[in-house]
């Protein structure tokens, strides 16, 4: 099971050279309905025996299962939205056990319940030892956003120095990957004066620029806005706070002219790219593999956009995407100096192998250096930081040490159901507090109440073990309440993603 069409692909074509054609299927969306039937049925059938795929795949009826694999389990894409919310890892951890089959989980990163397999003892860790890291990592480097901000070579208000000499350096010999967590051009803007956030005068929504001396336009309703006055200072002039992907590749198309500048997102994602020089600006999740032996360098810009999410997954999930973006990045070659680890002289002579000649791999994150997520990635210890988040999940009552459900609805459904339900004694109820606030004109999403309703939410917390009585309870209240028709529908999702 792999996070994306892309991914399933590569594997698909490398299962075949190791198994040979005709003995595996791929189940993915990109095949269309009828072929991926045709598929399902010969697994079925059992006249095919592996199955490579994405999420819906995690049902596939492979006869006689041997192995469940799951790759980058931190994946939203694992995730299904519709109830009942399958994980494919959940999923998939389940039919390892009633099925008796074995069960891999693997990634760059290391979610904080894959470190729970592990800690329980229910998994093994399958790491590999400092040597081979040190061979094959690349040399990673740190500038904090406040150097930054001080830092008088700087050619624009965003890219330090650093990144600029880093760029320039490893461009010599091959391409530079650039990550940026926003999309678009600016998509945040303020006063220059008195830095009050540019917002929409119909619905408050934030102001973007689309284009270099364009009309400003709402991010939430599209309506553009031709001149923009501050309305706390009258100020006239703005700057941009949040720089995308678009911009940024405006900008070091202007400094490297000799070079060419291409951007993958969301959009429009490039598949790989060749080993010969060039930029890649990329959203997180679209950078497309470098051919041969990797980028020379990948910048990661605007750490802060990627943890400041109000998440109790943001620092993961930054740690995740610096980590894929720096897997596609060449090893970091002979020098050792001052190498990953941080412990001073590498003294790995086999980490020269792969690094081509003159040129071994860095990646400048820009973030604040002293940050765990940061550290996680110098050290290249994904693990050991999935470990920490756990033990800190455990002193907070959060999952997955805890479990949880979410119950939203109406206030008197909300009540009526947990009074209803016959809840394990070491249940807790937090709550009800109003959820979500929906700011005025946010698009809707998932889960969001009707328009004009308004509805609440309460957390049910049990420990570890109480779980499934948990679940079961609020089940069987639910579908009580649901076939004497009582009250307005709630919502319930067991372990919430979102809880920060
Ligand atoms: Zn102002
Ligand atoms: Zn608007």
């Amino acid at each position: 099971m792999l996070p994306d069409g892309r991914a399933a692909q590569r594997v698909d074509t490398a299962l075949g050279e190791l198994i040979g054609e005709g003995r595996h299927v791929l189940l993915t969306a990109e095949s269309g309905p009828e072929e991926r039937y045709a598929r399902w049925l010969a697994v079925k059938r059992g006249s095919v025996r592996a199955v490579v795929g994405t999420r819906a795949a995690m049902f596939a009826p492979v006869r006689d299962l041997g192995l469940a694999a799951l790759w980058d389990d931190g994946d939203a894409a694992h995730s299904d939205d519709h109830a009942p919310q399958p994980h494919a890892r959940e999923v998939l951890l389940q039919r390892a056990v009633t099925e008796q089959a074995g069960f891999l989980l693997g990634g760059h990163s290391c979610t904080v319940e894959a470190a729970q397999l592990v800690e329980s003892g229910w998994a093994r860790p399958l790491e590999a030892g400092r040597e081979v890291l040190r061979g094959t990592a690349p040399l990673i480097r740190t500038v904090g956003e406040f150097d930054e901000a001080r830092d008088a070579a700087a050619r624009t208000a965003r890219l330090p120095s650093l990144a600029w000499s880093t760029a320039r350096d490893a461009l010599r010999h091959g391409p530079v990957l650039v990550q940026v967590p926003r999309r678009g051009y600016v998509p945040r803007l303020a006063c220059e004066r008195c830095r009050a956030p540019a917002r929409c005068a119909h619905c408050s929504g934030p102001l973007e620029a689309v284009e270099e001396g364009g009309a400003l336009r709402c991010g939430w309703c599209a309506r553009e806005v031709a001149d923009w006055h501050c309305p706390e200072c009258g100020g006239a002039r703005l700057r941009g706070q949040v720089f995308g992907a678009r911009r940024t590749a405006e900008e070091l198309g202007r400094a490297f002219p000799s070079v060419p500048v291409r951007t993958s997102g969301r959009d429009h994602v490039l598949e790989s790219v060749p080993e010969v020089p060039s930029i890649v600006v990329s959203t997180p999740g679209a950078e497309p593999v470098a051919e041969g032996a990797g980028y020379a360098a990948a910048l990661l810009l605007d750490g802060w956009a990627l943890l400041g999410r109000p998440d109790l997954r943001a620092g993961e999930e930054a740690l995740r995407r610096w980590l894929s973006a720096a897997a596609l990045v060449r090893p970091g070659g002979e020098d050792g100096n001052g190498h990953n680890s941080g412990n001073g002289n590498g003294d790995g002579d086999e980490s020269g192998g792969a690094a081509p000649s003159g040129g071994g791999g860095t990646v400048l994150i820009v973030a604040e250096p002293t940050l765990r997520p940061v550290q996680a990635l110098v050290r290249w210890d994904p693990a050991g930081f999935a470990v920490r988040e756990l033990a800190d999940r455990a002193e907070l009552g959060f999952p997955p040490v805890a479990r949880m459900a979410a119950v939203s609805g109406r206030a008197e459904a909300v009540d009526g159901l947990l009074s209803q339900a016959r809840l394990p004694d070491d249940a807790e109820i937090l709550g009800p507090v109003p959820y979500p606030v929906l700011e005025p004109g946010r698009p809707r999403r998932p889960g969001d109440p009707p328009p004009g309703e308004e509805w609440v939410r309460a957390l049910v917390r049990v420990p570890q073990g109480s779980g499934a009585a948990m679940a079961s309870a609020l089940k069987t209240a639910h579908v009580a309440r649901l076939t004497r028709r009582e009250g307005t529908p709630v919502q319930i999702r067991v372990d919430p993603p979102d809880i920060g």
